[in-house]
Parts: structure tokens; C-alpha cells; sequence
């Protein structure tokens, strides 16, 4: 079972004039094995959303709670709520200079796990999530992130997702400067993470595209750090018509 229950959570940021509240009472529940969407335009909240249910330092929570299983999230250090099983996949994932791909997920795997993996069986785990999203086995020796392209970036979150095998996950605009087929591979990818049991997915993006091929059983409108509107696939389509000027200019 993995149920992540967020309650009325509101979320300040300090800026230079004081704190600025940008999650404004956001209440949503990811049931077990399900996928949801959430749309909105720039500037609504989204990643502020991703970022705290990760634990970002950044974003302060004022208000409202996060549960996994009944497990108070906001309690747990960035580390423990990765141990708990949640995973963020960044709208701009961080560079990491030398720090190769292949440490990396290992380090990752090992904390997530609290003990390393085996070294036979995590070779070509790696070596086959690679080769599932069109990464070269060459590429687990770059430096992540660094020099990538927007598809690479993306599908090394994505052969994360599949290798560290978390309970939820949270792909912040994972679509967001794929071309069509790096679109499709990276889709593949999240559709084999959610044929597994029990596994649930956040799947935050700007535009409709990454729907077709990502079938959510909900899908949230996300407008002004708030949810606006909510329904089921069909709404994807219909604000692939409309867009979000009616939310906008309802001023929700
Ligand atoms: P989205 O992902 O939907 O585009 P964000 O969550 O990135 O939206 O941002 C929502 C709003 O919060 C924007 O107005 C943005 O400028 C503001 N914001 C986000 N993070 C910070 C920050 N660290 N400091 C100041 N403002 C921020
Ligand atoms: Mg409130
Ligand atoms: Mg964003």
C-alpha cells in the first residue's frame, strides 16, 4: 500500500520584502496505484508543491499536512523521506561535477536501501535501465548532469525512478524539452514504474502532450497555489482546447 494524503498545506517562501505564500490550502490524495496529473500555468505552484513534498529547505511549510501511509512526512529530514519511498524528479535537475552516473545511483540506491546493493545483479540493473531509455552504456561514466542535453537529463531521471524503485513519485515537468521520441521513451519508463504494484505518481506538467501517452486517472488544475478544478482524463483534453485563461481570468 502507498497513499500519500496532502491536507490544506500552505507554503511561504522569505523573500526580500518577507515570507510570500505560495501554496495557499492545496488538499489532494494519491491513492494506491494511482496517477495523477497536475496542470497549471507558469508561476501557479507546482514545483513549490514537488519541492515540499521532498523537503526542500527553501519552502516553508505554515500550514496543513502530508502523510505516507499515515506517516507524518513533514517530520522526516530529506533523507528519511526518500528511505520512506518518496522520489522527486527536478524541473531542472542539478549538475553534479565529478560525480559519475554509475556512483551516483549507487550512492542513492544505498541510502535509499540502508545497505549497498550487490555489486553482479546492480551492474546490470543499471546497465539494462540505461539501455531500456537509449543511454548508452558509455553515459553511466559521465558527470551527472553536466553537458547533457534536456532529453538526457530527463532520462537519467527516469532510469533513477526505475532503479531506486520508490512507492511514489514526483516528476516535476518531466516533458518539458523532449522531442517526440525522447517523449515517448521517457514515458515507457514512467509506465513501466506504475504497472508495478501499488506505486503512485504525481505527474506535474504544463502541457497535455505527455497525457497522451500517461493515461492519469485524475488530473488537478493547479492555478494560483491552489487547485481549481478537477476531474479525469477528459479534462486534459478539454484544457488542450481551452487553456487556462478562463482560470486565470477568474482570478481563483
Ligand atoms: P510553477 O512550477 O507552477 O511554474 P513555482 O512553484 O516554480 O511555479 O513558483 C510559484 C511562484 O512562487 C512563482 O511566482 C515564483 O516566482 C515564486 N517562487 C517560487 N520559489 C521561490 C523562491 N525560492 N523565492 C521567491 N519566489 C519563489
Ligand atoms: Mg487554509
Ligand atoms: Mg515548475
Amino acid at each position: 500500500m502507498s497513499t500519500l494524503v496532502i491536507t490544506d498545506l500552505h507554503v511561504s517562501v522569505d523573500t526580500e520584502d518577507g515570507p510570500k505564500e505560495i501554496l495557499k490550502g492545496v488538499t489532494l490524495t494519491i491513492g494506491d496505484g494511482e496517477t495523477h496529473a497536475i496542470m497549471g500555468p507558469n508561476g501557479s505552484g507546482k514545483s513549490t508543491l514537488a519541492y515540499s513534498i521532498a523537503g526542500h529547505p527553501r519552502y516553508n511549510v505554515t500550514g496543513g499536512t502530508v502523510a505516507l501511509d499515515g506517516e507524518d512526512v513533514l517530520a522526516m529530514s530529506v533523507d528519511e523521506r526518500a528511505r520512506a519511498g518518496l522520489f522527486l524528479a527536478m524541473q531542472y535537475p542539478v549538475e553534479v561535477p565529478g560525480v559519475s552516473v554509475a556512483n551516483f545511483l549507487r550512492t542513492a540506491k544505498t541510502a535509499m536501501d540502508g545497505e549497498a546493493p550487490k555489486l553482479r545483479t546492480w551492474v546490470k540493473d543499471v546497465n539494462a535501465a540505461l539501455e531500456n531509455l537509449n543511454l548508452d552504456a558509455t553515459f553511466s561514466q559521465r558527470s551527472v548532469n553536466e553537458g547533457f542535453s534536456g532529453g538526457e537529463k530527463k532520462r537519467h531521471e527516469i532510469a533513477q525512478l526505475e532503479l531506486l524503485d520508490p512507492r511514489i513519485a514526483v516528476l516535476d515537468e518531466t516533458d518539458s524539452g523532449l522531442d517526440i521520441d525522447a517523449l515517448k521513451i521517457v514515458s515507457e519508463g514512467v509506465n513501466r514504474f506504475r504497472a508495478k504494484e501499488g506505486k503512485g505518481v504525481l505527474l506535474i506538467t504544463h502541457y497535455t502532450r505527455i497525457l497522451r501517452y500517461i493515461k492519469p486517472d485524475h488530473v488537478h488544475v493547479f492555478v494560483n497555489g491552489r487547485i481549481a478544478e478537477q476531474g479525469g482524463a477528459e479534462l486534459a483534453e478539454q484544457l488542450e482546447a481551452e487553456g487556462y485563461d478562463k482560470y486565470l481570468k477568474a482570478g481563483v
